[in-house]
């Protein structure tokens, strides 16, 4: 018999299929194998999982302002509902929360950008000007300053 906690994991890892999380996130984060999960998408989604590599950071999901403002906004509203944890259970918590208040985001993007905040990839300061978390990087100017209120200010 199938305990209640494994249970609860599959049908954890099930739903972020269904979101449309890629597979080699879910395994990471839900511990189970490569060929079930293939076979869940499949079943759920009427096609194969992409197989294409995953990008290296949040970095490449921010193209604009919106992208960045929108992603910052993700991360601050996981943080305060979770502080650093990031379970398949309290990520899909935030992302159905999020959609539920701001509408449709790519839950890949949304999981890059809470992860990459978690292990340092990226800082996420707060604005000196509107007092709001954002993903900060140097090195692009949709990273370099408050995407709320446009204002740059430096990492602490
Ligand atoms: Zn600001």
């Amino acid at each position: 018999m199938v305990e209640l906690a494994e249970l609860e994991n599959l049908q954890l890892a099930h739903a972020l299929i269904r979101a449309g999380l890629r597979l080699s996130i879910v395994r990471g984060m839900a511990g189970i194998g490569t060929r079930t999960l293939r076979q869940w998408w499949k079943d759920v989604h009427g096609v194969r999982p992409p197989n294409g590599k995953l990008p290296e950071s949040v970095l490449s999901y921010i193209k604009d302002k919106d992208s960045a403002s929108r992603l910052s906004a993700f991360v601050a509203l996981h943080r305060r509902l979770h502080g650093s944890e990031l379970t398949p259970e309290s990520f899909l918590t935030t992302w159905r929360e999020f959609q539920r208040i701001c509408g449709p985001i790519d839950i890949n993007a949304a999981y890059f950008a809470v992860r990459d905040v978690k292990v340092g990839i990226v800082a996420f300061p707060r604005c000196d000007q509107c007092n709001a978390g954002f993903i900060y990087d140097a090195g692009s100017r949709h990273t370099d300053r408050c995407p709320f209120c446009d204002t740059r200010v430096l990492a602490d």
